[in-house]
């Protein structure tokens, strides 16, 4: 497909259907929609798509995909903002109900990448949807590359989709990931993602010079990313980012 076709496609609005949700900690849903009409969303893992919510289709939030791109179905994690809109639409919405939907979206994907550089992935949130499909797709290619994620939450409670990365660094020796709770039980210290990087770019630094990929919202990204150049003299090309806000 050109580049002229994929435009038209993404933008062409589809009907999706909610077809399973489930709560992965107190604030965040999972919603996983089949586009029922017109052509198929084809993303690459780290992309979204456009939601069209509210009663006339006018409230439009971006969602993305938190599972790589192998079922045909979109699944979108969202975190309940306290007077948002959309994502309160999202936290309400029925199994059966239908939203028109748009794209795929996006440049914050492994395709920029080169193939064999050693992957950083560093995430707050549900900045980690994006980045939870990379390394699903990665760990599912025959590369050796080494992949680290090191993921920050609120409490122990918001460790989102941690069954899953638990999984997978038990079958995959190249890859680990790091939880850090900026808000823990007492007894236990406070970390921010900001923290492990020191540690984690040290370990990569063996195998390669690491590409870092960074998503959250803004003021964790503007902070990793300054921290990474100015502390770490990671060269721009090699920090990628996506910002939800
Ligand atoms: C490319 C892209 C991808 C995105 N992917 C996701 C995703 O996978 N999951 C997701 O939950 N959101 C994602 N978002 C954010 C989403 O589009 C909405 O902005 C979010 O759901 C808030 O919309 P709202 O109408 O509820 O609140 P609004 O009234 O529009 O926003 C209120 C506040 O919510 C904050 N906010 C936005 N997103 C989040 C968040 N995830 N966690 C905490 N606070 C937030 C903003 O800083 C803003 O100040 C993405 C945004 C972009 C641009």
């Amino acid at each position: 497909m050109d580049r002229k076709e994929a435009m038209r496609r993404a933008r062409e609005r589809r009907e999706a259907v909610l077809v399973r949700a489930r709560m992965l900690a107190p604030e965040v849903r999972e919603l996983t929609f089949a586009v029922r009409e017109g052509s198929p969303i084809e993303f690459v893992a780290g992309q979204y798509a456009n939601f069209h919510l509210g009663p006339n289709g006018d409230l439009q939030r971006s969602y993305s995909m938190a599972v790589a791109p192998s079922s045909g179905e979109l699944t979108i994690a969202v975190t309940r903002v306290e007077g948002g809109p959309g994502s309160i639409a999202m936290h309400a919405m029925e199994l059966g109900s239908k939203v028109p939907v748009d794209g795929p979206w996006g440049l914050f994907t492994l395709e920029r990448v080169p193939m064999d550089a050693p992957l950083l992935f560093v995430a707050t949130g549900t900045g980690l949807t994006p980045i939870r499909a990379m390394i699903e797709a990665e760990l599912a290619t025959a590369g050796t590359r080494p992949v680290r994620l090191v993921f920050g939450c609120r409490r122990e409670v918001d460790r989102l989709y941690a069954d899953d990365l638990d999984a997978w660094s038990a079958k995959h020796a190249r890859f680990a990931w790091t939880p850090t709770v900026s808000r823990p039980v007492e007894g236990t210290p406070p970390a921010r993602v900001q923290d492990r990087l020191p540690a984690a770019l040290e370990e990569l630094s063996g195998h390669g010079e690491p590409h870092v990929l960074v998503c959250g919202l803004r003021a964790m990204v503007e902070d990793v990313r300054a921290l990474l150049k100015e502390a770490y003299s990671v060269g721009r090309e090699r920090i990628h980012t996506e910002r939800f806000d």
